[in-house]
């Protein structure tokens, strides 16, 4: 017999959405994901375990954040549209170990939300949010002081194709490089538009990035390095050196010197390096200072 005195997730969303007459607003990219046969998968590929901090970041519906707190310890969702409030209220009613903060990710604090809800300990990050924030998100978390275990997070076809790709490629580019500093990425799966709601226009895929227990390379300094990094792909059609020079006020002599010194091609092209001879030129401008 069904029982109906314990709705799912899903049917508790869709209830509350029409209750509270939830309109969605396309800016925000609310394409909400409702179907729980789907999210499950989701979350077993996301690799949630019972003793997981989750910080689950635009929550939309909160079908995800109630199946996320039946299968972790603590979830804390960030969403920025208050007017969700209600029905988040509703779908999450019961799950104690679940709370949502109303802000823009972008202008959140991560240190000081990671120290108030995880007591600083060890988190991922699960979130299927609007694809014109992707890259600024993974960039934020994957360079934060405080960076999750894992990262499992539903992106344009496109941006994972970006996200895989390898030095010398069409697509290798600074949030490549910048994850890849950061962590291991693989494509779990391919999700068609209809499984959100509205379609968006575009094919998604999940994918998830796995911190390094280890950094790949080890520059001197991070900071350089992340700054070498957005200036090796600031303009593509520039050599390094000039990008160099415009990004770091560096003469062409010193410029030169440092490619030298790092064993790279005074003509090199920053798209061309590899992260480890990106580290090289990094450890370069850092002993030039
Ligand atoms: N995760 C939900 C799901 O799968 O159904 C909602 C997904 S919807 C694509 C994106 C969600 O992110 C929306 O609820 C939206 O309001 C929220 N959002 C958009 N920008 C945000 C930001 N800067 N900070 C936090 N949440 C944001």
């Amino acid at each position: 017999m069904t029982d109906y005195t314990n709705p799912s997730a899903e049917l508790r969303a869709r209830v509350a959405l029409e209750k509270h007459r939830f309109r969605n607003t396309h800016s925000l990219g609310q394409n909400f994901l409702l179907a729980e046969s789907l999210i499950a998968l989701l979350l077993d590929d996301a690799g949630i375990a019972p003793e997981d901090n989750v910080l689950e970041i635009g929550p939309g519906a909160g079908v995800m954040t109630r199946l996320l707190a039946q299968r972790a310890k603590h979830v804390l969702a960030v969403e920025v549209d208050r007017g969700l409030e209600p029905v988040l209220e509703d779908v999450l009613e019961g799950m104690e170990n679940a709370q949502v903060v109303f802000q823009d990710i972008m202008k959140s604090d991560l240190r000081a939300l990671i120290d108030e809800h995880f007591g600083g300990e060890s988190y991922r990050v699960v979130a299927n949010l609007p694809y014109y924030i992707t890259a600024d998100i993974l960039l934020k978390l994957a360079a934060s002081d405080c960076p999750p275990q894992s990262i499992a997070i539903m992106v344009q076809k496109e941006a994972a194709e970006r996200v895989m790709s390898v030095p010398g490629t069409k697509q290798w580019c600074a949030l490549a490089a910048e994850l890849q500093f950061y962590g291991a990425a693989q494509v779990l799966t391919e999700v068609a538009p209809e499984a959100f709601d509205p379609p968006p226009h575009v094919m998604s895929c999940f994918i998830r990035i796995d911190k390094y227990a280890e950094a790949p390379v080890n520059p001197l300094d991070e900071k350089v390095f992340r700054k070498l990094i957005r200036a090796a792909f600031a303009m593509r059609r520039k050599t390094l050196a000039n990008n160099l020079k415009a990004t770091f006020g560096f003469s062409q002599e010193v410029a030169k010197a440092i490619l030298s010194a790092a064993g790279a091609d005074e003509k090199v092209r920053g798209e061309a390096l590899t992260l480890e001879e990106l580290c090289r030129v990094s450890d370069a401008i850092t002993k030039m200072a």
